[in-house]
């Protein structure tokens, strides 16, 4: 099958840049949590409850941060993939991955029958530490 390789790495271009973009703003606020919770210490003698919510959003914004690093690193492998050929074909099943979901999700290694099974698999295998 003919992959617009043009249309595909556009796709690829623009879903890297909306990557960086997110993880800038992530690790921004992660920045100023640590600066706050710095300035806290020293103010006020941080009170628990304070210190529960700002954990709480630090390790939201970790979680971010580790996200947007994985679909980067994806995002890279696929466009390796469009250099020697092989984007848009299913890792498992080795058939065609529909247009639309390349649309999508210009990243993705798997077809629609193996997405989600698998892709989660994978997100579960990254995400032990
Ligand atoms: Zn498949």
């Amino acid at each position: 099958m003919a992959i617009d390789e043009t249309a595909a790495r556009r796709s690829l271009d623009a879903e890297r840049r909306r990557l960086m973009d997110a993880l800038d703003l992530t690790e921004g606020d992660l920045a100023e949590e640590r600066d706050g919770r710095d300035g806290e210490l020293a103010a006020y003698d941080q009170l628990p409850a304070d210190q529960g919510t700002e954990t709480s959003d630090m390790e939201r914004d970790v979680g971010l941060q580790a996200d947007f690093e994985r679909r980067l690193q994806e995002n890279a492998a696929a466009q390796s993939r469009l250099d020697s050929g092989r984007y848009g074909t299913c890792e498992v099943c080795e058939r065609p991955i529909g247009p639309a979901r390349l649309e999508a999700m210009p990243s993705t290694r798997f077809c629609m029958d193996h997405a989600n099974a698998l892709e989660a698999g994978a997100n579960a295998v990254v995400r032990r530490p």
